[in-house]
């Protein structure tokens, strides 16, 4: 079989930075952890001039190569092009955008310095598998230094239709050296429709169907690869963890009152202050739940150097505040708020000592928490997922309570309904998340995207099954 380079902005490295949050890390350490190959991506360490290293670590079969990046350099591609072009435009949220030149061409830099940095460590048979917005023109700039190899491309994030790209200045040379993949793979059919769109309505492209493409000389597929978890090791954890003191802590804090959780990075895709409004209304709307239920909000920073970010942080602070405010006793708060990690296995029995889950992104590409959520309930008497419609993980979660984040009633509605909700229904709802879900399972999610991009006809295969 041959070897897989994984290219991403971030590596995890063992043993390095410690508890980490990120959905992206998670699932390709997972596919490494069984599968092997190398890991390639930035060091997470920002240097001057001339001090720049590349780096090479050998641990359980995996490589991990990580290379240093100029702060400048940084600034531009990461908190400047990256984070506050691509990942707004790409979520939907125009109005949060901020185009400039000199960004654009940092982050081009960037991935011109990724291509040249790697290229020494291939070999002719190796197959590349890059990942996620911060990289879309890496198979670009490695096609320019002749890498033939197979190099397939994965996004994480949700990829909106061709009007809103068209949005992002100079789309061609981002969007459309997604040209240079053999294969590009999204978490749902309607962002992989969203690229055919873009291909064939803005830029004309000559395809062979709706997911082959004719980019010049060379052939562009695409491909739905929704990522999952691993179901049955993850509720093996929950349900160990649940006994653990720091989460026996917690519950014996609540004096026998119903958990709600919710656990996300502190960005504005996730929906945080419109579900603390919703939180509101719910406690306004439903008196009798008053003192009876507690909503445990776990949110890392991150990305706080981004104004945007920052700004974002003082608003949920104020708003869970005044909630708290209004409706907290002395003897009750009804929303806990931490901006701190925890480790995987807390988060497991966390989620199997809660009621209901809100997870209410505007937009997500997955959302690995729901699927989490479901993983680590109690199959005799598991919580009640309230989830976006709007994340990739819905298409999968017919089962799950879906709302609409955008409508406060409507959620705060819903988790009236996932409090009151009669066992037997909880039961059938969750069987069935369960079952979708380990269809799914992460661990033929690597492998499934690999055995694509090196064997076409597997692609046409694993699109039909994902639209259903
Ligand atoms: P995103 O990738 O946008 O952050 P996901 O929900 O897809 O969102 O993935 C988040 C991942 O990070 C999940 O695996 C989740 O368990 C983990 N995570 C989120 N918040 C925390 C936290 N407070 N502590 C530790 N892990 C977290």
């Amino acid at each position: 079989m041959a070897r897989v380079v994984v290219v991403s902005n971030r590596v995890a490295v063992p043993n390095r930075d410690g508890t980490r949050a990120g959905g992206l890390e998670v699932v390709i350490g997972s596919y490494l952890k069984r599968n092997q190959g190398i890991w390639f991506g930035w060091s997470g360490r920002t240097v001057a001039k001339g001090e720049e290293v590349t780096r090479k670590v050998e641990h359980a079969g995996v490589t991990y190569i990580t290379t240093d990046l100029l702060r400048a350099d940084f600034q531009e591609y990461y908190n400047g092009f990256a984070n506050r072009m691509l990942w707004p435009i790409l979520h939907y949220r125009l109005d949060l955008a901020e185009f400039s030149s000199r960004d654009m061409a940092g982050y081009l830099r960037v991935n011109e310095l990724f291509a040249d940095r790697l290229k020494p460590f291939l070999k002719p048979d190796d197959v590349l598998w890059v990942h996620d917005y911060h990289l879309l023109p890496l198979g670009k700039a490695l096609r320019e230094r002749g890498v033939e190899n197979k190099i397939g491309f994965f996004l994480h994030i949700p990829f909106p239709p061709p009007d809103m790209l068209t949005c992002l200045p100079k789309h061609e040379r981002t969007i459309l050296s997604l040209c240079h993949y053999d294969l590009v793979g999204f978490q749902t059919n309607n962002d992989a429709d969203n690229l055919a769109d873009y291909l064939s309505h803005e830029c004309r492209m000559p395809s062979r169907d709706r997911r082959t493409f004719i980019a010049g000389s060379r052939t562009l597929r695409i491909g739905v690869f929704p990522v999952g978890v691993e179901m049955a090791e993850f509720e093996r954890l929950a349900r160990r963890t649940k006994r653990t003191a720091v989460v026996r802590e917690v519950l014996n804090s609540l004096s026998e009152r119903s958990m709600i959780i919710g656990v996300d990075r502190l960005d504005y895709s996730k929906g945080l202050g419109l579900r603390v409004r919703a939180f509101e209304q719910f406690l306004g709307t439903y008196p009798r739940w008053r003192g009876a239920v507690t909503y445990l909000q776990i949110t890392p920073r991150s990305r706080s150097e981004i104004r945007e970010y920052a700004d974002m942080e003082r608003r949920i602070d104020e708003t869970v505040g005044r909630v708290n405010g209004r409706y907290g006793e002395a003897s009750w708060t009804p929303i806990r708020y931490v901006n701190r990690p925890y480790s995987r296995t807390t988060l497991a029995g966390l989620y199997r000592s809660s009621r209901a889950a809100l997870v209410t992104p505007l937009r997500d590409g997955m959302n690995l928490v729901a699927k989490e959520y479901i993983a680590a309930q109690d199959p005799e008497d598991p919580g009640v997922l309230i989830l976006s419609r709007f994340a990739g993980a819905a298409v999968e979660c017919q089962a799950a309570l879906l709302v609409n984040p955008y409508d406060q009633e409507a959620v705060a509605a819903a988790i009236d309904q996932a409090l009151s909700m009669p066992l037997d229904e909880r039961c059938g709802r969750h069987s069935a998340l369960v079952k979708v879900l380990s269809e799914n399972d992460i661990k033929d999610w690597g492998p499934r995207f690999v055995a694509a991009l090196t064997n076409p006809a597997e692609a046409k295969r694993w699109s039909r099954r994902a639209s259903g």
